[in-house]
């Protein structure tokens, strides 16, 4: 009986891995058709875009206000598109494996001015003030992907900035913390100590029911077309998806009308994922 019950356990085992690796080459494929796709929806946007960047700027001094006014609309349209097409690539690739990290010790002050480079204009024009910290423990430089970071911190920031109405104000913050209740990944725990990057803003918040969800791609609160506010609801799933890459997590906090935080933590000293690397993809 217990020979018999060793074999059932083993076929159902065998089935489950089949079913997984099934899975596998599903998404794999998922992957490389979103890739394939967005290479061939960006060669002809580009002359769309080149031609209505001309007609814009009257280029060929004889439009009327009307037709330089349309010719600006199907710019503007055709760079959200090209937005979104980027997005989708992005994310496809990450998802697939198919990025590389360039992981080295990068200072912390460095993250920090480009960031305030390109949001002090920002917080100017949306009377939202930005103030940054970073605490003392925290090291000069940590082992990371620079542009990888910065470009998780900039989605933060820009959803902060796009949330919170004037007169509010958003802090950037650096910290190290040891782990918190908060994070499930395992590997982080072993850690003695994090790199925490919060971005905490006065906005209108996220509601409890929706705070899991907007990490999914596509995913935005207000999900009607009549939306208030744009973008594609691809920043933090790619956020997302780079972050655990990078070895980290997210964490968010918020209150309806009262504000956000979302939390990065990264381990100091870099990560070498013990995934095993997937098949390539074409660009
Ligand atoms: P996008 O900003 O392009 O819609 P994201 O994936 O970055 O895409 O965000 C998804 C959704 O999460 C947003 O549409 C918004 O509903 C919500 N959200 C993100 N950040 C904030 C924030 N700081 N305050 C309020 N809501 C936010």
């Amino acid at each position: 009986e217990l020979v018999e019950k060793n074999e059932a356990v083993e076929i159902a085992r065998q089935s489950l891995s089949l079913k997984a690796r099934e899975l596998e080459v599903t998404s794999q494929y998922k992957s490389a058709f979103l890739a394939n796709m967005s290479h061939e929806l960006r060669t002809p946007l580009n002359s769309v875009l080149i031609l209505a960047k001309l007609l814009a700027d009257n280029k060929l001094n004889n439009l009327t206000t009307k037709q330089i006014e349309y010719a600006n609309v199907i710019y503007k349209s055709g760079n959200d598109l090209l937005e979104l097409i980027n997005d989708i690539l992005d994310l496809a690739k990450i998802e697939a494996g198919h990025i590389d990290l360039h992981q080295e010790p990068v200072p912390v002050k460095t993250i920090l001015r480009d960031l305030t480079q390109l949001f002090t204009v920002v917080a100017e024009e949306k009377k939202v003030q930005l103030i940054t910290t970073i605490h003392e423990s925290v090291p000069a430089e940590i082992v990371t992907d620079r542009l990888r970071v910065e470009q998780i911190l900039k989605n933060l920031l820009s959803n902060a900035f796009k949330f919170t109405p004037a007169g509010g104000h958003i802090t950037l913050n650096f910290s190290i913390e040891p782990h918190s209740p908060l994070l499930t990944r395992a590997e982080l725990r072993q850690e003695k100590s994090l790199l925490t990057i919060s971005v905490a803003d006065t906005g209108i918040g996220i509601p409890v029911d929706k705070q899991q969800l907007i990490f999914e791609a596509f995913q935005q609160v207000d999900g009607s077309t009549s939306r208030k506010y744009g973008g594609t609801g691809l920043g933090l799933s790619i956020s997302r998806e780079l972050i655990k890459r990078l070895g980290g997590e997210i964490t968010l906090q918020s209150e309806e009308d009262r504000g956000s935080t979302f939390t990065i933590w990264l381990p100091l000293s870099g990560w070498h994922s013990k995934e095993t690397p997937q098949e390539s993809l074409q660009e």
